[in-house]
């Protein structure tokens, strides 16, 4: 069994795909093609915002939205301690300091409580000036906006909404990548919404913001004609070359209806078959995915908690050689990177996230995983807990 299975993914779709990558071949025109102007008309459409700009993946996503939002030096970023490296490695990465907060135990997700704590702590320092949340939508599920927004109006906070693994996820009928002032997401292959290479996305609201984000993507052209062709050569700052290929954009229109119509709620249909599975199994020590009705999640992970007692290295050696892939994400506390040792960064206190770190697991899903096979992987689990 795969992780993810991107090939089963392919192979249904292969006709689709295949002849919408052969059109961009004819039409050789590779870089803001076509697909590319649709695909963010599309995108907008469905996440309900205004502006859907195309990127070259979701660092690079995040790094411009902070540089419209000119942040540099001396400002303060707040980020969940428990997530991928970029959440935090961007907004360092333009000169500004993230101050890791710790997360909800059961939602994986910032802790709205803990957020303003940290608001206050860095406030009461007096150092640096707080200016941007980073809300990341983590393991598919959207963070908790209702409170979080209050928190960013309290205090004049600008939300930023990671929403790399969180496409598709809705929070009160509202979709992932709309509660962000500005929010970004990922297509890397093993996202919800995956490209077949590196690939990423910026939503806004805002006028300016998205003019500044067109510009800063195509290394700072003059945005104030979009039709001169020559603006492009008339830099008016300094920007990045991001943006997506005709040939991925072409490929996520494809995948992007079946996501729509079917992969999301197969999806749910998969996750809600391992929560049936660990009960009829009464595996009662593990903590399941957990969230209130007004979320729903698109998946990108299905994570438990394992007990302590439980050593999780042969747990995942023994799945292995069961044919079960497991992972863990993540098995280090952001505050704890190496990148942030020495710096304000490294003071943080995040114990829910130090606790989670050592007993997460991951397990196998997509879309295409069978009830059969979900009953496998719980199965092979109880085996091992009453074995050890
Ligand atoms: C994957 C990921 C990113 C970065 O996306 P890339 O397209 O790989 O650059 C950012 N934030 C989170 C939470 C992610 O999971």
């Amino acid at each position: 069994m795969q992780f993810r299975d991107l090939s089963k993914q392919y192979l249904r779709l292969k006709p689709q795909i295949d002849s919408a990558i052969q059109d961009v071949l004819h039409s050789s025109n590779f870089i803001s093609g076509e697909p590319v102007k649709k695909l963010e008309k599309v995108l907008a459409g469905y996440v309900g915002v205004k502006h859907c700009i195309t990127c070259a993946n979701g660092t690079d996503a995040l790094t411009i939205a902070l540089k419209a939002w000119n942040i540099g030096k001396g400002d303060a970023v707040f980020v969940p301690d428990f997530t991928f490296f970029s959440s935090g490695e961007c907004p360092a990465g333009v000169g500004a300091t993230p101050i890791f907060v710790d997360v909800d135990s059961r939602t994986y997700n910032l802790d709205p409580e803990q957020l303003e704590i940290a608001v206050k702590k860095v406030l009461a320092e007096g150092i640096l000036t707080p200016k941007v949340v980073v809300s990341v939508d983590l393991f598919g599920l959207p963070a908790n906006y209702e409170q979080i927004k209050e928190i960013c109006s309290k205090y004049n906070l600008l939300l930023l909404e990671d929403g790399a693994q969180g496409f598709g996820g809705e929070l009160k009928n509202k979709k992932a990548c709309s509660f962000g002032d500005i929010s970004t997401t990922s297509f890397f292959p093993a996202k919800p919404l995956g490209c077949y290479g590196d690939g990423g996305a910026i939503f806004t609201d805002n006028d300016k913001w998205a003019d500044l984000i067109r510009s800063f993507c195509v290394h700072g052209k003059d945005t104030s004609n979009p039709n001169d062709p020559n603006s492009k050569y008339n830099n008016i700052r300094l920007g990045f070359n991001s943006r997506l290929d005709s040939i991925q954009a072409a490929v996520l229109l494809q995948k992007f209806e079946s996501f729509r119509t079917n992969e999301l709620v197969d999806i749910n249909q998969v996750a809600k078959w391992y929560n049936e599975c660990f009960i009829v199994e009464e595996i009662s020590d593990i903590l399941l995915p957990c969230f209130g009705n007004d979320f729903y999640s698109s998946w990108a992970q299905y994570t438990v908690q394992l007990p302590s007692s439980v050593n999780r290295s042969e747990l995942q050696r023994k799945l292995r050689t069961l044919g079960i892939p497991t992972n863990v994400y993540y098995m280090k506390p952001m505050h704890l990177q190496g990148a942030f040792l020495g710096t304000r960064s490294e003071s943080a206190d995040c114990p829910i996230t130090e606790r989670l770190c050592s007993t997460v697991l991951s397990l196998p899903i997509d879309p295409y995983k069978t009830k059969d096979e979900v009953a496998y992987v719980v199965s092979s689990i109880k085996e091992f807990l009453n074995n050890n």
